[in-house]
């Protein structure tokens, strides 16, 4: 019996090639032409629920794993195996936060703005959806050992994964480039962390050659089976909203991984008759880091129906290369200046007639602040879709009274420097500092405000 659904296949983004392949190979890229591959289904072949309140209704049903899973909950949405193969951590147990209080910071009417906190998962971002899909792909093949290149969440994620389900797993990451909420999470939880005198760029070149010459099973989103996983962070949003679509999601922009899959799982919601209409995209690049942002307004870059300009991309990266340039940003989980998902980004922005900008790290670290203060907290990169919507509310992209869903990715433990520095060092206008004070009771009292 074959391993994998017979009604998944997966196949090049490439119009012009469309080389198609079964779901029991790790391939992560088109063996015919390098593209990126999607994972596809034969709708007709899965019994996709008729309405998506089937859906929500497993909630009773929780003490079944695979219903308890925020992400296995939706498994006929990415059906690419069968259940035996599929891991779970109890990833998914996430929160859709009405916050009026960041709303007022952003301009937008009470009422309309929602805080998705993927922070919540167990290692602590949202990459644990991607890592349940894709490490139930690699037990599927029978992969026994896992690697990543890593800004810090996805190895904490493939190491929490990888030892669960028996893999070993090695993380390569930048030196002095990770977030020490997130290598300490990285070490403890076993991982062997590799860390290359280079940048996110670098590792990542590095980690695709040390994969496919050694057979080891690449984790990074370029995997098309870890998009599938990130597609249920759309459908737990709208099943919170009682299976409504929002005006805006707005999403901060890395390796762009997250992009595309809220944009696939639009497009496949909208094709099963399941939605009626796609909500618009907003994708966030840091100043430090916003080739994505360049790209698409000055350069005009578009999706085109799969024949994207490709020499515009070489040129842009070539002068890159030429110039040296280290993307550099706070925000350390977006801090990529060659995202691997570009292509399928800028198809994600065509599907939800997306916008994409770019904040600086002093916009993001107030917005995080605002975050701390009124919602649950968030780390840098997270913090840059509340920026961004600041932004696109002063730029009058957005009106005050559409439905928005901000994606706050990672914890705020992940990143406890940018925080103690932000308040201690007085950097912005949301600084809280503490105070010092003599040991004595009555100046004690006296400073307490
Ligand atoms: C990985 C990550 C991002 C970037 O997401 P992409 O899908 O690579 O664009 C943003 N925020 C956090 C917290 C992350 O861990
Ligand atoms: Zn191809």
């Amino acid at each position: 019996m074959p391993k994998h659904t017979d009604a998944a296949f997966q196949k090049c983004i490439n119009p012009e090639c469309g080389a198609e392949f079964d779901c029991g190979q790790a391939i992560f890229k088109c063996p015919q032409c390098g593209e990126l591959l999607d994972a596809l289904y034969d709708w007709d072949m899965l019994e996709v629920p008729a309405k998506l309140s089937d859906f929500g209704r497993r909630w009773a049903n929780r003490d079944n794993p695979l219903d308890f899973s925020g992400v296995w909950r939706f498994r006929e949405l990415l059906g690419f195996c069968h259940d035996t193969y599929k891991v779970t951590i109890g990833e998914g147990q996430t929160i859709l936060q009405q916050n009026d209080l960041v709303a007022d910071y952003v301009k937008i009417k009470p009422g309309r703005l929602y805080l998705q906190y993927e922070g919540l998962n167990p290692s602590g971002s949202f990459k644990d959806n991607g890592m349940a899909a894709a490490f139930s792909h690699a037990k599927m093949v029978g992969a026994k050992a896992s690697a990543c290149a890593s800004t810090g969440n996805t190895s904490a994620s493939v190491a929490l994964y990888a030892h669960s389900c028996g893999l070993k797993c090695t993380a390569f990451v930048g030196s002095g480039r990770i977030a020490f909420g997130k290598l300490s999470q990285a070490m403890d939880y076993g991982a062997q962390t590799i860390q290359i005198r280079g940048d996110f760029d670098d590792c990542m070149r590095q980690v695709q050659h040390v994969c496919s010459e050694l057979g080891l099973y690449l984790l990074n989103s370029l995997n098309p089976f870890r998009l599938e996983g990130q597609k249920t962070i759309m459908y737990r949003i709208i099943e919170t909203l009682g299976w409504e679509v929002p005006d805006w999601i707005i999403v901060p922009g890395g390796n762009l991984g997250n992009s595309s899959a809220f944009g696939k799982a639009f497009f496949e919601l909208k094709l099963l008759g399941l939605i009626d209409r796609v909500p618009r995209m907003a994708i966030i690049n840091a100043t430090g880091a916003d080739t994505l942002n360049d790209l698409v307004n000055n350069k005009k870059l578009l999706w085109n129906n799969g024949s994207v300009n490709r020499k515009i991309i070489d040129d842009y990266y070539a002068d890159l290369t030429d110039r040296s340039f280290s993307p550099h940003t706070c925000a350390s989980a977006i801090e990529i200046s060659r995202p691997v998902n570009l292509k399928k980004c800028l198809r994600a922005i065509d599907i939800c007639n997306g916008v994409v900008r770019a904040v600086t790290d002093e916009q993001i670290c107030d917005a995080k602040a605002v975050v701390g203060k009124f919602g649950l907290g968030c780390e840098p990169a997270s913090a840059a879709s509340i920026a961004g919507l600041k932004l696109l509310r002063e730029q009058g992209i957005i009106d005050p009274d559409e439905r928005i869903a901000c994606v706050l990715t990672g914890h705020a433990l992940k990143d406890p420097n940018v925080t103690v520095n932000y308040h201690n060092k007085k950097q912005g206008q949301f600084s809280n500092p503490p105070t010092e004070a003599p040991n004595d009771f009555d100046e004690i009292v006296k400073l307490i405000s």
